[in-house]
């Protein structure tokens, strides 16, 4: 299943929620403040893993770095 990245309007508090593609974003509420109003940011998926930048010498240049 999908992990998607939701961020609260209310709080602006980013999590990540599994859900199901028939579930959609129903029924979703902010862990922190329990507020309804949630945007999806992005979809992540781990088909990008197996290749880091240890190899130094060339810095990565595949967008933004993750949000730490
Ligand atoms: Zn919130």
């Amino acid at each position: 299943m999908p992990i998607y990245e939701y961020r609260c309007d209310t709080c602006g508090h980013t999590f990540e929620m599994i859900r199901s593609v028939s579930e959609g974003d129903q029924g979703l509420n902010c862990p922190i403040c329990k507020g309804p109003k949630v945007s999806r940011l992005m979809s992540v998926f781990s088909s990008s893993q197996g290749q880091n930048t240890s190899s130094s010498g060339t810095a990565p240049s595949c967008g933004p770095g993750p949000f730490t």
